[in-house]
Order: C-alpha cells, then sequence, then structure tokens
C-alpha cells in the first residue's frame, strides 16, 4: 500500500510558484523532513564539500515500499497534503510534495528504502532520468543520497557560495530542527568528520548544550506558561551569554521552525538592560497554538507565520521572559582562565618578572585608607541615603555579603562564605537610579516644581519644532514650557527629579527625539531613564563612604534587575573561594 499519493494539479500550482531547489541547505531540509514525517528516532546527515559533492540523509523511519519510492520520484506526489483543506490546518513538516522530482532533475539521486529492515528497494535517477532501480538489501528506514548537485545547471553551480558558506547556512538549519525536536538523535559528519550530534534525550537543557556548548547549558534557564488558545514553552540562556545578532532567538511552532518579526523583538524587548546594547540573546520558545490559528506562508520557501491575536501573544510573551529572568541569580561567576592565572602566578616578590604594570595599582582594603584618584565627595551626584527600609528576605536577589574595602575608588569588594564580589559602583547606583527614575517617568502625576523664575532656553529651528510638536508630551514627564520667541521657551515647571541639572535634560530628551524621529513613549521613558540615570550616578574614582555603600546595596538588593547596569554592563561579579583556593594551589584544580 502506498503512503505517497499524488497530489491534484491545482493544489500542486498554488504551493509550487517559485518553487526551485536554492542551494544545498534547501535538499537538507527537504531531505530531513521527509525523515522526520518517516517517524525515525535518529537521523544521519553525511556532507561532502559543503553539500555540493554530496548530500546523505540516513534515518530509520517507517520505510517506504517499492511503490512509494517510484511514486516519490514523480512530479507533485506527496504523502501529507490532499486537498487545499488540509494545506490550511497542515500540522507536519514539509509539504513540497514535487520537492523530491526537483532535486531529482539537477543531480545524481538514489533512495533505498526498507520497511522491515531485510529486504528494501533501491532506485536511481539522473538528471531526472531513471537509471535503474531493483531489491537491495537496506536496514530499516530509508537512505536518500544526492550527488553531484547542479551538475547539469552550470549556472546554478555557478551561483553556489564557497563550500564553507554552504556548510555554514546547511548548520544553520540543522541547529534549528534539532531544537525543534529534542526526542530526536541528529548526527552531521562533514567529509568524514562528526561536526555536530544531539543525544535525542528529550532535554531542553542538554539540546542547549548540544547546540551552544556547555556554559550555555549551565545557564539555561526554562519557563512555561499557558494563554488563551496555546502553550508556551520558554528555553532561555542567561543574559551573561549574548549573540551580536538576533539569529539565535529561535520559534519553534506546533513542531517546526518558523520566523515572527514581532515574536523576536518580543523576546528581546524582555531580555532590555540584561544584554549590552547591540547584542542579543540566545533563546528557544515552543508554541503550541492549534493550527487554525497560525497563517503559515503557503510559499514553501518562507518561514515566516503570522498569528492571530499577534499583539496580545507578544505582550504576554516579552512579560513572560522578564518574569523568567527576573526569577533567577545573574551574578556572573569570573572562572579563572588560564592567562589570568598565569598573571597572579607571577605576583611573587622573588620573580624577576614581578609585573610592575600591576604592582604599581594601589590595592587600598581598609576602609581609612585615602582612594585612589580620591575626589570630594560634594561632586557626586547623591545616593540616595535616606533610611534604606529593610526589605523582606525573599525579595532579596543578592546573597547577603559584607562589604570589605574598594580597589581603584570605582571597584567595591565584598565577601561572604561563597566568596568575593566586586561591585562597579557606578554601574550599581545607575541601576538603582535606572528603575527609581523609569518608575517615576511612569506615574501620571510627576511631583513638580514650579520655578519662581522661568529658565529661559534658546534653541534652534529643528530643535524648536521638535520641542512646540511634542510640549504634551513634555508635560506627561512634568516639563512645562512656555513658548516666548519663535525658538525660545520659558521653563515654568519641572519635575522634581530633573531639579538638579534640568536644562541639560531637557537638551538631552531633544537630541533624543531628534534622532529618533518617532517618538514611542515607553522607548523614551526608558531612554530618559537611562540617559539620566547616568548622569545621576557616582562616577567611577569616586570616594564613597560607608554609609553610601550599604545604602547603595541595599537599593541595589530592591531593584527588579540587580545584576546588570541598564546598559546591561554586569554590576557585580563574583570570585568563588574555590577559585580563589586554586589560584593559590590550596586545592587542586
Ligand atoms: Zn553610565
Ligand atoms: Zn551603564
Amino acid at each position: 500500500m502506498g503512503i505517497i499519493q499524488r497530489m491534484s494539479p491545482h493544489l500542486a500550482n498554488m504551493i509550487a510558484a517559485g518553487e526551485v531547489v536554492e542551494r544545498p541547505m534547501s535538499v537538507v531540509k527537504e531531505l530531513v523532513e521527509n525523515a522526520i514525517d518517516a517517524k525515525c528516532s535518529s537521523i544521519k546527515i553525511y556532507l561532502e564539500n559543503g553539500g555540493l559533492d554530496l548530500i546523505k540523509v540516513i534515518d530509520d523511519g517507517v520505510g517506504m515500499d517499492s511503490d512509494d519510492i517510484c511514486m516519490a520520484f514523480m512530479p507533485h506526489a506527496t504523502s501529507k497534503i490532499k486537498t487545499e483543506y488540509d494545506l490550511f490546518r497542515i500540522n507536519t513538516l514539509g509539504f513540497r510534495g514535487e520537492a523530491i522530482a526537483s532535486i531529482a532533475s539537477v543531480s545524481l539521486m538514489q533512495i533505498i528504502s526498507s520497511q522491515n529492515g531485510t529486504s528494501g528497494y533501491q532506485c536511481t535517477y539522473k538528471s531526472g532520468v531513471k537509471e535503474n532501480e531493483g531489491v537491495i538489501q537496506s536496514n530499516k528506514g530509508t537512505t536518500v543520497s544526492v550527488s553531484n548537485l547542479f551538475f547539469n545547471t552550470p549556472a546554478r553551480l555557478k551561483y553556489m557560495k564557497s563550500a564553507k558558506s554552504e556548510l555554514a547556512s546547511v548548520m544553520f538549519y540543522l541547529d534549528r530542527i534539532a531544537m525543534a525536536h529534542p526526542n530526536l538523535r541528529f548526527t552531521v559528519y562533514s567529509d568524514n568528520k562528526m561536526i555536530f550530534q544531539t543525544s535525542g534525550s528529550k532535554s531542553y537543557k542538554t539540546l542547549i548544550g548540544e547546540v551552544y556548548g556547555v556554559e550555555a547549558a549551565k545557564n539555561t534557564l526554562e519557563h512555561s506558561y499557558v494563554a488563551d488558545g496555546y502553550k508556551a514553552k520558554l528555553v532561555l540562556v542567561k543574559p551573561s551569554i549574548y549573540r551580536s545578532n538576533k539569529l539565535e532567538i529561535t520559534l519553534i511552532c506546533n513542531g517546526r521552525f518558523v520566523k515572527n518579526f514581532n515574536v523576536t523583538n518580543a523576546v528581546i524587548e524582555g531580555y532590555s538592560t540584561y544584554v549590552p546594547i547591540g547584542k542579543y540573546p540566545i533563546a528557544v520558545l515552543y508554541f503550541d497554538i492549534d493550527p487554525l490559528l497560525v497563517d503559515v506562508n503557503v510559499h514553501p520557501s518562507k518561514t515566516e507565520i503570522k498569528i492571530s491575536d499577534e499583539e496580545l501573544l507578544v505582550e504576554r510573551l516579552a512579560i513572560e521572559v522578564r518574569k523568567c529572568l527576573e526569577d533567577a541569580n545573574h551574578i556572573i561567576q569570573r572562572e579563572i582562565e588560564k592567562p589570568i592565572f598565569d598573571k597572579f602566578q607571577k605576583l611573587s616578590i622573588f620573580d624577576e618578572s614581578f609585573d610592575e604594570e600591576i604592582a604599581s595599582k594601589p590595592i587600598i582594603l581598609e576602609e581609612n585608607k585615602p582612594s585612589y584618584n580620591e575626589r570630594p565627595l560634594a561632586l557626586n551626584k547623591p545616593i540616595d541615603v535616606d533610611e534604606p527600609k529593610p526589605i523582606a528576605k525573599e525579595a532579596r536577589k543578592l546573597p547577603y555579603m559584607e562589604y570589605v574595602g574598594s580597589v581603584f575608588g570605582t571597584y567595591l569588594i565584598f565577601q561572604n562564605d561563597d566568596g568575593m564580589y566586586l561591585m562597579d559602583q557606578h554601574a550599581a547606583a545607575e541601576r538603582v537610579n535606572y528603575e527609581k527614575i523609569y518608575e517615576l517617568l511612569n506615574n501620571p502625576n510627576q511631583p513638580t516644581t514650579s520655578l519662581l523664575v522661568p529658565v529661559m532656553l534658546s534653541f534652534t529651528k529643528q530643535e524648536a519644532l521638535y520641542v512646540e510638536e511634542n510640549l504634551s508630551k513634555f508635560l506627561e514627564i512634568g516639563f512645562a514650557l512656555d513658548q516666548v520667541g519663535t525658538s525660545d521657551y520659558a521653563v515654568r515647571e519641572i519635575p522634581l527629579w530633573a531639579k538638579d541639572n534640568s536644562d541639560a535634560i531637557i537638551y538631552d530628551i531633544i537630541s533624543m527625539m531628534i534622532q529618533n524621529k518617532k517618538i514611542d513613549i515607553m522607548y523614551f521613558r526608558d531612554s530618559i531613564a537611562k540617559q539620566i540615570s547616568c548622569k545621576a550616578s557616582i562616577k567611577a574614582n569616586h570616594r564613597i563612604n560607608n554609609d553610601e555603600i550599604q545604602a547603595l546595596l541595599e537599593n541595589l538588593n530592591k531593584c527588579s534587575n540587580p545584576y546588570t547596569c541598564p546598559h546591561g554592563r554586569p554590576t557585580i561579579i563574583k570570585l568563588s573561594l574555590n577559585d580563589i583556593e586554586k589560584m593559590f594551589e590550596r586545592i587542586q584544580s
């Protein structure tokens, strides 16, 4: 009995528009998706010369009989869709029935398959013409080999990139398909070297480790939730590991890798201020959505999807990502890398190569010694010293630790039984101020102060235009400005938080408006909060006293994210006791 059936020509045309085998990746995709549809548990992929010389996919699935194999080479054959109606409810992976025929037309292609694991059948095509077929011995499952891809279409072949970049695009796809199938074992060989393997362990942590490495696996967070019409599973890598592009934010919808611009952005929003500016997180999102609510683009080579109620889903997603991150501990633990280790070891007074540079920097461990580059405290912007309110133990994110001293007037040292902590005082104060100012900016009733003598500000024509256009926005955040000349304004009222440098803040806001053209109020608040918090926070190289340090620690502990400054840099770093003992060779690593 044949599993594969012929599709109606009408349907075939619908999905075949523009259908071409573009590059080795499209061949791999087709063959791997077929293997998955055949209910296999293991897939082996052999590539030679980036797939241009050979792509071989071996699965241990249900296999095909001789009829199925012959039918597979026919144009418009598919086992997956019979009618248009099915197309819109498609819940399996591929639906490009004619793909095998297309691949066979530009290569030498052989399919060997067996349903019982003893006798099988093979069929070979060259340039789309049958070469031979017949009974053959075979393991259960299917082996498809595609060699000399595009040998008969030199124009297409010339268009191929280097073997390396073809391989890279194949691997990008295989990473994603592996992440979509934690239960399948993938093994990939390139030019006879194994380059990728997953265990099919069903564990998301393991899978992250297989794709991104051990460090990422150690830093994997999992979070699930159920909403109206869908189930979501978030597998998030902690923000201390990040990438320079958005490509490692992976969306798996109903078991297939898809793309959705808004979903990607929701994840980025959830991570905002946890990763440095211009960097992006690693995350895999699994959504189970009623297929009727997902609009899969019918063009087979596109993976972009639309989801009904997308806005709601995206809003919720950003909140859930944030929640998951907020529940986790993000203190970066610095392990001693070999070069640093060596440098430390050099610090021996008997050693000729005593490092001058390190030695010349004063290390101040006692509270009362004057600090490096000390400046009067009066120059610093205030840190909230007003009695730190004790917070509930559960609300604390940072462990208990006691202050020991500071180095370079910038890094505060703390300790507890686990190890030693270094806090960047500017980054920490910036985080505290950021959350405070952000909160303030969200308050529609800003505490403001009227200026007895209005401050006059002059703007350029461009600036004045932006001010005029956005007077209501200024008012919303507590600034009342009156136009007194074409480009002159009188500042009548300012929010309390801006009282120390309101002019500079107003100019900052305007330049931000000019830079960003459109003004999204949320983005605007975030940017102002970032900017002001940086200005308002104690700088590096400024000495702060014990009370201020305690207040800073206490206030940082109250933050929803105490681990990074609003620009995504770490506020605190841990050096474990274990690592320190390793450095001194008290214990062996
Ligand atoms: Zn800063
Ligand atoms: Zn910062």
